[in-house]
């Protein structure tokens, strides 16, 4: 449904975009990851036609968006980083609008209704767009994106700035949109995509680092599961314990957190989960265990992984540590 084949995207000296190719199946929800700076808008508006490339090709349903936009875009909808809204039009006459400039020939009323059902804003209808909070704002971004009723659509961080229960919402929204349009979600946070997409592309410094399942991303990120941990008792026994322990496949103690406790860092193999069996360990030899947190994993930790990953080559220990110390 949506092929990109090596494309460019080079502002002045910066290539933000390098050489990318990737394809979604009709149907599938694929998340387009990477940090801040990373070339995802970029790589979307290029897709969408707001853009064009310095080379390369993106079609979508077999058109080519270049050659022929008016086409491919009837087949897309898109919600970009910056919900294009005109904030002194009411829902309606902003969606009216929308309308036209697409050049729907859906029945113009029911099309509309039932947009607005699907997106939840039927009782913001007759608003102005300025007056409604940001979380219902992105809500007629959405509902602009799908007028003319699209086979794919596009979000481009399409969370960012809403409270919690809006994020939970918005999410919720764009899962139920995937179950019949093809859908690629762009973001920075890798929770969002392991929770909706099927698949995840994950792009950085403009050049794309893996395409994999989701279920493959999320065993990468697993494989650095780390816990910090507040022990009581002898820190070099502790240590010494720890290092031996099966499935512990790196700790170090950060230091003294209350005065007979110690803090350690605690990484584990790829897919064991090492917390049952160390607290057993622990309460064998007498030392309590006062807290456990899981540390959180960054994207950077995540691109190391695939890195190596992709190279065949062994996790970078001394790299990896060093990130962590850093936090
Ligand atoms: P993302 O959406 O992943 O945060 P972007 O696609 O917005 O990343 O940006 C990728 C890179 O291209 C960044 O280094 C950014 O500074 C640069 N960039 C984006 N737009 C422009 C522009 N219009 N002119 C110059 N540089 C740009
Ligand atoms: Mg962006």
């Amino acid at each position: 449904m949506i092929k990109i084949e090596n494309l460019v995207k080079t502002y002045g000296d910066i290539r933000a975009v390098d050489n990318i190719s990737f394809e979604v199946k009709e149907g599938e929800i694929v998340g387009f990851l990477g940090p801040n700076g990373a070339g995802k808008s970029t790589t979307m508006n290029m897709l969408t036609g707001y853009l064009s490339s310095t080379s390369g090709t993106a079609t979508i349903d077999g058109i080519n968006i270049l050659e022929n936009p008016l086409e491919a875009k009837k087949r897309i909808g898109f919600l970009p980083e910056q919900p294009p809204l005109y904030l002194d039009m009411t829902v309606e006459e902003y969606l009216n609008f929308i309308y036209d400039l697409k050049g729907c020939k859906l029945n113009r009323r029911k099309h509309l209704l039932e947009i607005c059902e699907v997106v939840r804003i039927t009782e913001v209808y007759k608003r102005l767009i300025r007056n409604l909070s940001k979380g219902y704002k992105q809500r007629v971004g959405i509902a602009q994106a799908l007028v003319g009723n699209p086979k794919v659509i596009i979000f481009d961080e399409p969370t960012v700035g809403l409270d919690p229960k809006q994020i939970v919402e918005i999410r919720n929204l764009i899962r139920t949109l995937g179950k019949n349009h093809t859908v690629i979600l762009s973001t920075h946070i890798l929770p969002e995509v392991s929770a909706i997409c099927e698949r995840i592309v994950v792009i950085n410094k403009g050049k794309l680092i893996a395409n994999e399942k989701t279920e493959e991303i999320s065993r990468v990120v697993e494989g650095f599961r780390r816990l910090c941990v507040k022990i009581v008792g002898p820190k070099e026994e502790i240590l010494d314990t720890l290092k031996k322990k099966e499935g512990i496949s790196y700790c170090e103690c950060l230091g003294a957190r209350e005065a007979d406790s110690n803090a350690y860092l605690i990484e584990s193999d790829p897919g064991v989960d090492i917390r049952r069996p160390l607290f057993f360990a622990l309460a064998e030899h007498g030392w309590p265990m006062i807290g456990e947190e899981t540390m959180s994993t960054n994207l950077e930790d995540v691109f190391l992984a695939l890195l190596d990953k992709n190279d065949e080559r062994k996790k970078k220990r001394g790299v990896v540590k060093s990130n962590i110390i850093a936090r």
